[in-house]
C-alpha cells in the first residue's frame, strides 16, 4: 500500500473472529509506532474483554445499540465490535489519521461489515461534539488515548446516551499511582499517593474524575468493572441523567487516608485526620471515588461470557474481581508486609485461608496480583504472615 513519501507495508492479522489490516511496523517493535498508523498488538486482551463487556451490555436492549470507537487507530476495536458483538447495530469509527481510517475501511470490507460502520477523520472532540445532541448520542463509547483520557472526558460524557456504557483506558500510571501527585490533581481533580495499593487509588481517581465531570453536566456514574493489566488501567461504567444519580454520585466522592507510621487506612469525606491506631497525622489521596468499583450482576455475566468465548485471562481477571466485591477499598501486598517484618513471604492462598479461619473476610484483587483485601486489622494480618513464614 502506498502513501505520500514512500511505501508502507501492511499485514493482515486475525484477532478474535476479525481480520485486521495493520501496519507491519506495528508488529515488529516493542513500542508500536504512531506512524503511519497506530496499532498495539499487545492490547488484544483489552479488546477481547471489551467485546465481552459490550456483548453483555447490548444484550436484550430494547433500543438500537450504537457504539463509537473515538480514537480508533486502524479500527481494531470498532471493526471487532461490528463483527463480534451482534446486538450492536451501528459502529462509528473515528481517528484523526486519514491513513489509519483508510485501513479501517478496508478491514470492514474484508469482514463484510461496511454497512454497519460509519467512518470519520475528525479531531476527537469535534467528533464527539457532533454526537452530543439528542438522538445522536452513543449507547457505548470507548475512549482509548495515548496516555491520559482526562482532556476528553467532558466531550465524551456529552456524547453518551442516558444509561449508556463508557469504557476508558488510562496508561498514565505514574500520574495516577502517586509518582506525580500534583499532576494527578491538575488532570484528575484529586491527589494521588504512593502506597502499596496505589493501583486502587489510581482507578478511584479515574472514576472520581469522570464523576466530577459528570456532575458538572448534571449526570451521574455507576462503575461496573475495573482492572489493571500490564501498564494500563481499564474502567467500565454506566452514565445516567437525573438529580437522583447526581446525588448518588456526589455521596461516593471522598478521600482515602493512609498512616505511614503503622499502615492503617481509612476512607472519609475529610482529608485531614489523625490515625485512630497511633494518632499520627494521616496522608490523603483524593478527592476520589470511594464507592463500589465493580457490579456483581455485570461481572458474573462478564466472567461467563469470557469463559464461553475462551478469553482465558479475561476469565481469570473477572473471577478475581468477583471475589473482591464488598471488600474494603484498599489492599495489602504480601511482599511489602513480609519484607517490613524481615520474614519469608508465605503464599497468597495460605494467608487468605488463615484470615478466613480467624473469622474475617479476605480475597485477592484484580488490581494487583500480590494484593489481599481484608477487613482484618493490620496487626492480625502481620501475626498471620509471621506464623505462616515460620512453618
Ligand atoms: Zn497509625
Amino acid at each position: 500500500m502506498s502513501r505520500t513519501g514512500g511505501i508502507e507495508l501492511v499485514k493482515k492479522i486475525i484477532e478474535g473472529k476479525t481480520e485486521l489490516l495493520v501496519p507491519e511496523s506495528s508488529l515488529q517493535s516493542n513500542i508500536p509506532p504512531r506512524t503511519p498508523a497506530f496499532f498495539n498488538p499487545k492490547a488484544e486482551l483489552n479488546r477481547d474483554i471489551s467485546m465481552a463487556a459490550y456483548r453483555i451490555f447490548s444484550k436484550n436492549k430494547a433500543s438500537s445499540m450504537i457504539m463509537a470507537d473515538s480514537l480508533a487507530g486502524v479500527g481494531a476495536r470498532g471493526i471487532r465490535v461490528a463483527v463480534e458483538v451482534p446486538d450492536v447495530k451501528e459502529v462509528f469509527i473515528n481517528d484523526g489519521n486519514p491513513y489509519a481510517i483508510n485501513l479501517a475501511e478496508k478491514s470492514a470490507q474484508s469482514n463484510q461489515v461496511s454497512e454497519k460502520c460509519e467512518f470519520s477523520n475528525l479531531d476527537i472532540c469535534q467528533f464527539l461534539a457532533s454526537h452530543s445532541g439528542p438522538k445522536k448520542r452513543f449507547s457505548i463509547l470507548d475512549l482509548d488515548p495515548f496516555g491520559s483520557p482526562a482532556p476528553y472526558l467532558d466531550c465524551a460524557l456529552r456524547s453518551i446516551d442516558n444509561n449508556g456504557l463508557f469504557s476508558i483506558t488510562a496508561t498514565d500510571m505514574p500520574v495516577l499511582c502517586g509518582v506525580h501527585p500534583k499532576v494527578s490533581y491538575r488532570k484528575y481533580q484529586g491527589h494521588s499517593l504512593r502506597t502499596e495499593y496505589s493501583h486502587e487509588i489510581g482507578v478511584r481517581l479515574l472514576f472520581g474524575s469522570v464523576a466530577h465531570n459528570a456532575m458538572r453536566l448534571e449526570l451521574g456514574i455507576k462503575p461496573v468493572f475495573a482492572y489493571r493489566a500490564r501498564h494500563y488501567f481499564r474502567v467500565y461504567m454506566t452514565i445516567h441523567t437525573g438529580a437522583v444519580w447526581e446525588e448518588k454520585t456526589y455521596k461516593e466522592i471522598g478521600y482515602i487516608l493512609h498512616c505511614f507510621k503503622c499502615g492503617h487506612r481509612a476512607t472519609d469525606i475529610v482529608s485531614n485526620m489523625e490515625c485512630s491506631i497511633c494518632k499520627t497525622l494521616m496522608k490523603h489521596a483524593g478527592p476520589l471515588w470511594t464507592g463500589p468499583i465493580h457490579n456483581k450482576k455485570f461481572l458474573k455475566e462478564l466472567a461467563q461470557d469470557c469463559e464461553t468465548h475462551l478469553i482465558k485471562i479475561g476469565t481469570k481477571i473477572t473471577s478475581i474481581a468477583l471475589q473482591e466485591i464488598d471488600m474494603p477499598p484498599t489492599y495489602f501486598t504480601i511482599d511489602k508486609i513480609s519484607s517490613k517484618m524481615g520474614v519469608t513471604t508465605p503464599s497468597l492462598s495460605s494467608i487468605i485461608q488463615s484470615i478466613k479461619k480467624k473469622g474475617y473476610r479476605a480475597s485477592r484483587t484484580a488490581l494487583n496480583s500480590k494484593g489481599i483485601k481484608t477487613d482484618a486489622p493490620n496487626m492480625v494480618l502481620q501475626k498471620i504472615v509471621k506464623t505462616l513464614s515460620e512453618n
